[in-house]
């Protein structure tokens, strides 16, 4: 089978129908050469229709969008864990996500999202073009510009923690502002993270010009674009579902087990899997050998 066959609307809703499970059903190429996202049914599951949208489809939907508009080379996507951490995690943590290999020089711009109140999402979007870093809420629920000064203080100490800790000194002088930009407003409880999407993506595709962020948040709107963010990881993917395993997406049992171990094919959808990472049993899995035998999500 071809690793870039047609993604279609059928495949996507099909994946939305079933109920949760942890196969993987894409790989999707991060920024960085060589690091990939690994995306279980469960978290495209969470761009179905009213659903909060997990952070990790959030970030890897950042790293296809930063492909797509020809930007990996110029903005750097922050992991949301980070940036979560910068903004409002204690300063004993911060010295962990220094990210001492990362060169900001290298950049022109910044994009990451936060958590706040452990169930909305925010944009983070630092630009060093304008020496400013906008944090915006898709209910623009407090004074955006506020929250991006406070924000801005944080960005500050944290290269100048870099500095401290590492010696590094890109960004440091950057004497970093508040900003605030006009932007959609949600129109529903649960699609912050499709306007984060949206927003990010009107930004990466107008670099370095600051574009006018403007879309449409209706319920139809935000329903039809679930499914076109459903697609894009889908069509992103490069993961070879006939040489790795769809339960840990390596040809490699994981390491904590014997590097050895049986595999076993979905009789329906044709997925392979490790014996290993199914955690079958041995009479169950002679069993499953002569007879047929279907995976979690084809069940
Ligand atoms: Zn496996
Ligand atoms: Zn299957």
């Amino acid at each position: 089978m071809s690793l870039f066959v047609h993604v279609s609307d059928f495949q996507l809703t099909q994946l939305w129908k079933k109920s949760d499970t942890e196969v993987v059903v894409a790989v999707v190429p991060s920024q960085i050469k060589g690091r990939s996202f690994v995306i279980h049914h469960s978290e495209l599951c969470s761009l179905r229709p009213h659903q909060w949208l997990n952070g990790e489809i959030i970030e890897s939907l950042f790293h296809v969008a930063a492909h797509a508009s020809g930007v990996v080379d110029t903005i750097y996507i922050l992991s949301h864990y980070t940036a979560g951490v910068i903004l409002f995690g204690d300063r004993t943590e911060l010295p962990r996500q220094s990210l001492p290999r990362v060169n900001f020089d290298n950049y022109e711009a910044v994009l990451s999202f936060v958590l706040v109140n452990n169930n909305h999402w925010k944009l983070l979007y630092i630009n060093t073009n304008a020496s400013t870093v906008f944090l915006m809420d898709p209910a623009q629920l407090s004074s955006e510009l506020e929250d991006s000064k406070n924000a801005a203080k944080r960005i500050q100490e944290y290269f100048k923690m870099r500095r401290t800790c590492h010696g590094k000194t890109d960004w440091v002088g950057i004497r970093w502002k508040g900003g605030a930009m006009r932007h959609p407003i949600q129109q529903d409880g649960s699609s912050c993270g499709v306007i984060v999407v949206k927003m990010a993506k009107a930004l990466m595709e107008a670099f370095p010009l600051m574009p006018d962020v403007e879309f449409d948040t209706t319920k139809k709107a935000m329903k039809d674009e679930r499914k076109a963010l459903g697609l894009h990881i889908l069509e992103a993917s490069v993961f070879d579902d006939q040489t790795c395993c769809a339960m840990c997406a390596a040809y490699k049992p994981p390491v904590s087990g014997p590097q050895m171990t049986d595999w076993i094919q979905c009789d329906r959808c044709d997925k392979w899997f490790h014996a290993l990472c199914l955690d079958i049993k041995s009479n169950q899995y002679e069993k499953a050998k002569r007879g047929s035998w279907k995976c979690l999500l084809c069940t």
